[in-house]
C-alpha cells in the first residue's frame, strides 16, 4: 500500500455518498474502492445491530456476495468479533494461527491468510467493524494500521451521512451533487451561497469605526486615490512601452475614469466627514451596494468586475488587501485557500454560516475562532477553489467533515433534521447545567472562558460565563488600520472589564508572530516564524508597544476595581524573560501612580519551561497552561500544517505525563494552575485533564456549558482510576480510546454531541 494511493482513496470515498441512494449501496461503493485502490484482496464492513448484539457483514469486496446481509456474528465469535469487542484495532499476519479465529464458511474466506480489524466508533459506540484482508502472508505496517484507521472515521462519517440521507423523506435527485472532503474542525451544519475570501495573508477588516480621526481618514482616502490613479497611469504607460494591444490599455482607461468618477468620490468623502466612517469602511460602503446591484443584471455584470477591481486597489493603498466578494446581509459560506485570524476576525455568524478552506487544522487560529463563533468549519479541502465555482451552494458538515455542492432535496432535509437534533442535544445540557446550579450545585472544576472579541462578550455572558481565563488581546488589535492608541486600548479593556464585574479578566499580552500578524505591523522575513520572534520575544523588543499595552491594562484596572484584573505573559521560554516583562510592568505601575498590584503570571506553552517551573515561582503569580502551542512545540508539529495534522495529537502519553508533572509540582507549592488550549474545551481531553488533577480551565464560550456538566458529571474517585490507566498508556489510540469510553460511562450527553 502507497501513501500517495491512500489519500486519493480518501478524497474519493467521500464522493460515493453524494453518489449512493442508501446506506447499502454507500458501503459497497466504499470497500470496492478501498479494495481496488490499496490492492487488497479483501475489505469488508460490518455493522452493529445493537439490539441483538452482532456484528452484521454490510458491504464486500472479496468475500461471497451472497454472503452480504447474512452472515452474522456475536461479539465472543471470530477475529473481528474480538475487534467488535475489545473496541481495539487488530492485526495479524496469519489469521488461523490466532486463538481466536473462527471460520465462516459462507463467505469463502478460507483463501486469506492476513486479516486487520478496525472498529468503526462514533461518539464512542461501536458502529461496526471495518476488515481488510489479503490471500499471501502479509504484514501490516505501523503505517499503513495508522492508514487504515484514519480510513475507518471516514467510514463512520460515511455511515453516518448516508444513513442522515437515507431517512431523509425527500427523493433522492437524478443529478448527483459533488461531495468534497476535508477535516471538520468546527462542528454544525450551514448553508448558503459560496463566496471567494482573497488568499493575502495581509487581508484585513475594516477599521473599528469608533475613535477615528475624520481628517486623517480623509487624508488617507485622497493619498490611496492619488496612488491609485499613479498605479493606473503606470500601468497604462508600461503596457503602451511594451506594445500592448488597444483592449488592455482600453480596460484601464475605464477604470481610471471609474475611479474619479465624482459621485463615487463624494460619496466615499461625506461617508468619512459625516458619518464618522473609516477610509477603508467608506470605500466600501460607496462601491458595494453598486457591485452587488450590476452583479444580479446579466450585462452589468461584466461592469460589477471592474468595479470590485477599483475596489480592491483602492483597499490595498488604504493598507487592507480585501481580494475578497463583499459579505452583504444575505447568508454565505466562506472559501478560501488559508484564512488568516485577521481575517476570520472579520467574519460575523449572523452572515457567515460556515467557511471551507484548502489549507489549515484543527488548533489552526481559524479553527479557533469560528470554534468560539459557532461557525461550521471544514478545513483541509484539497482543490478547493478549482472544483467550486462562485454562486454554488455549499451544504457544509463541520461535523463529518463534508461539503456538498448544489445538494440535492434530500441531502438538505436530512441535514436540517440533524441540525435541530444538534441544537436540541446542546440545548438538554445547557439545561441540564441550570438545573445544576440553580439546585445550588457547586462544580468542583473552576471554568472560565476564552475571549478574542468584545463582539463575543455577550454570547459569553449568556451562557452564564462569570470570568475570562484568557482574553487573546491580539484580536482587538487585527481589527484595526494601526497601533491603537493608548487612550484606544483603555477604552476596549472598560468594556470588557464592565462586562465582567464581580469576575476576573485575564489580559494576555498581545501574542503576535507566528501566524498571527498584524496588517501595519513590519513584515518579518523568518523562514520559520512559529519558531520565530513571536509573543513576549517581540514585546521586550519593541518596549514602547508592550508599555502602551500595560499603560492601558493598568489605567483601565483602576477604574474598574469591581473586576480582578489579571496580566498574563506569553511564550515565555526563558526565566529572564518573565524577569524583563515584569520589570517593566511594576515600572510602568509606577509611573501611572497606580496603586493596584495586578496578578502577573505566565503561559507555559514552552516546553523549556516544564524543567524550571520552581524558578518560576518567584516571578509569576499563576500560570495558565496554553496546550495548543505546547503541544506543537513538545511534538514538533506545526498545528496549522494539515500535511502533518494527524501527528498533532493532545491527547499523546508524553502530553500528558508532561501536563501530570505541571500539576504535580505546582500543588506542592499551593499553585492551581489553569488550562487555556483547546483540551480544556474538548470533553474528551478535558476529562483527561480533570483525572490529571487540574482544577481550573478556561474554554470556548460555546463549550462553557459543556465542560461545566462533565465538571459536575464526574467523580472523584473514579478520576483517580482514570488517572493511574491514563498514565499506563503507551500509545495515543490506547488513550483515545480510554477516553472515549469514560466519557460514555460519566457523562453520557456529551458523548452524543
Ligand atoms: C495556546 O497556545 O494553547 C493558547 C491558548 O494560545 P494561542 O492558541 O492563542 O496560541
Ligand atoms: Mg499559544
Amino acid at each position: 500500500m502507497e501513501q500517495l494511493r491512500y489519500l486519493e482513496v480518501l478524497n474519493d470515498t467521500a464522493a460515493v455518498v453524494a453518489a449512493s441512494d442508501s446506506v447499502r449501496e454507500a458501503l459497497g461503493r466504499t470497500v470496492e474502492l478501498v479494495a481496488r485502490r490499496l490492492g487488497l484482496d479483501v475489505c469488508s464492513i460490518y455493522l452493529f445491530d445493537a439490539e441483538v448484539e452482532e456484528l452484521v457483514l454490510a458491504a464486500s469486496h472479496g468475500l461471497l456476495p451472497d454472503s452480504i446481509g447474512k452472515v452474522s456474528m456475536g461479539l465472543e465469535e471470530g477475529l473481528t468479533g474480538l475487534v467488535g469487542k475489545t473496541q481495539r484495532p487488530l492485526f495479524t499476519s496469519s489469521a488461523q494461527e490466532h486463538p481466536q479465529f473462527k471460520f465462516f464458511p459462507q463467505t469463502g474466506e478460507e483463501r486469506f491468510t492476513s486479516f486487520g480489524g478496525i472498529p468503526l466508533l462514533r461518539h464512542g459506540k461501536l458502529e461496526g467493524v471495518l476488515t481488510v484482508q489479503t490471500a499471501r502472508q502479509y504484514e501490516f505496517g505501523a503505517n499503513e494500521q495508522l492508514m487504515l484507521a484514519t480510513l475507518a472515521g471516514l467510514v463512520v462519517s460515511i455511515i453516518d451521512v448516508s444513513e442522515l440521507l437515507a431517512r431523509s423523506e425527500a427523493p433522492p435527485s437524478e443529478e448527483r451533487a459533488l461531495c468534497l472532503t476535508g477535516l471538520g474542525t468546527s462542528p454544525g451544519i450551514g448553508m448558503a451561497r459560496a463566496v471567494v475570501m482573497g488568499v493575502r495573508a495581509e487581508n484585513l477588516p475594516p477599521p473599528a469605526q469608533e475613535s477615528l480621526c475624520a481628517a486623517e481618514e480623509l487624508e488617507r482616502f485622497e493619498e490611496a486615490l492619488a496612488e491609485s490613479f499613479e498605479e493606473a497611469d503606470r500601468m497604462i504607460a508600461s503596457l503602451r512601452e511594451a506594445g500592448a494591444g488597444g483592449e488592455a490599455v482600453e480596460i484601464l482607461q475605464a477604470h481610471r475614469t471609474l475611479l474619479g468618477d465624482p459621485h463615487f468620490v463624494d460619496t466615499v468623502r461625506q461617508l468619512i466627514s459625516q458619518e464618522q466612517q473609516g477610509a477603508s469602511a467608506a470605500v466600501i460602503n460607496a462601491i458595494s451596494p453598486t457591485i452587488e446591484a450590476f452583479s444580479k443584471i446579466e450585462v452589468l455584470q461584466e461592469k460589477s468586475h471592474d468595479l470590485i477591481d477599483i475596489r480592491t486597489q483602492l483597499l490595498a493603498h488604504l493598507g487592507l488587501s480585501v481580494e475578497s466578494e463583499i459579505i452583504g446581509d444575505e447568508p454565505v459560506v466562506v472559501m478560501a485557500q488559508t484564512l488568516t485570524p485577521a481575517q476570520t476576525a472579520t467574519l460575523d455568524p449572523d452572515t457567515v454560516v460556515a467557511v471551507v478552506t484548502e489549507h489549515g487544522s484543527e488548533t489552526s487560529h481559524m479553527s479557533i475562532l469560528a470554534r468560539s463563533r459557532g461557525i461550521p468549519a471544514v478545513v483541509g479541502v484539497a482543490g478547493l477553489l478549482e472544483k467550486i465555482r462562485r454562486g454554488d451552494t455549499l451544504l457544509v458538515d463541520g461535523h463529518n467533515g463534508f461539503v456538498f455542492v448544489n445538494p440535492d432535496e434530500r441531502t438538505c432535509t436530512g441535514y436540517f433534521e440533524r441540525k435541530e437534533q444538534e441544537e436540541a442535544a446542546h440545548q438538554a445540557i445547557v439545561k441540564n447545567v441550570e438545573r445544576y446550579d440553580a439546585g445550588g450545585g457547586v462544580t468542583p472544576h473552576q471554568v472560565e472562558i476564552n475571549l478574542g472579541f468584545s463582539g463575543e462578550v455577550q454570547q459569553a455572558i449568556d451562557s452564564g460565563a462569570q470570568s475570562v481565563g484568557l482574553l487573546r488581546t491580539e484580536f482587538f488589535y487585527m481589527q484595526r488600520s494601526a497601533w491603537p492608541t493608548v487612550s484606544e486600548q483603555t477604552a476596549y479593556y472598560k468594556r470588557i472589564f464592565a462586562a465582567f464585574e464581580g469576575g476576573a479578566v485575564t489580559v494576555r499580552l498581545v501574542d503576535i508572530g507566528g501566524d498571527k500578524k498584524l496588517p501595519f505591523m513590519e513584515e518579518l522575513d523568518e523562514p520559520n516564524p512559529i519558531l520565530g520572534l513571536r509573543s513576549v520575544r517581540w514585546l521586550l523588543e519593541h518596549p514602547d508597544i508592550y508599555r502602551t499595552q500595560l499603560s492601558a491594562v493598568i489605567g483601565a484596572a483602576d477604574v474598574s476595581p469591581g473586576t480582578t484584573v489579571r496580566i498574563m505573559v506569553p511564550m515565555v521560554t526563558s526565566l529572564w524573560e518573565m524577569r524583563a516583562a515584569r520589570e517593566i510592568y511594576t515600572e510602568v505601575r509606577k509611573q501611572s501612580g497606580s496603586s493596584r498590584q495586578l496578578p502577573f503570571g505566565m503561559m507555559v506553552e514552552v516546553p523549556a519551561v516544564l524543567y524550571q517551573l520552581e524558578d518560576y515561582l518567584p516571578v509569576a503569580d499563576f500560570f495558565s497552561i496554553g496546550s495548543n502551542d505546547l503541544v506543537q512545540y513538545m511534538m514538533a508539529v506545526d498545528r496549522n500544517n494539515e500535511r502533518v495534522r494527524d501527528r498533532y495529537v493532545p491527547h499523546h502519553p508524553a502530553v500528558l505525563h508532561a501536563l501530570y508533572g505541571v500539576v504535580t509540582q505546582l500543588r506542592r507549592h499551593w499553585r492551581v494552575p489553569s488550562v487555556c488550549g483547546e483540551m480544556a474545551s474538548m470533553p474528551a481531553t478535558a476529562l483527561a485533564l480533570m483525572a490529571l488533577g487540574f482544577e481550573r480551565f478556561s474554554v470556548l464560550p460555546r463549550n462553557y456549558p459543556l465542560i461545566r456538566y462533565l465538571s459536575q458529571s464526574v467523580v472523584a474517585e473514579n478520576l483517580d482510576v482514570l488517572r493511574q490507566e491514563l498514565l499506563a498508556q503507551d500509545n495515543a489510540d490506547a488513550v483515545a480510546w480510554l477516553l472515549r469510553e469514560k466519557l460514555r460511562e460519566h457523562a453520557d450527553l456529551l458523548a452524543r454531541i
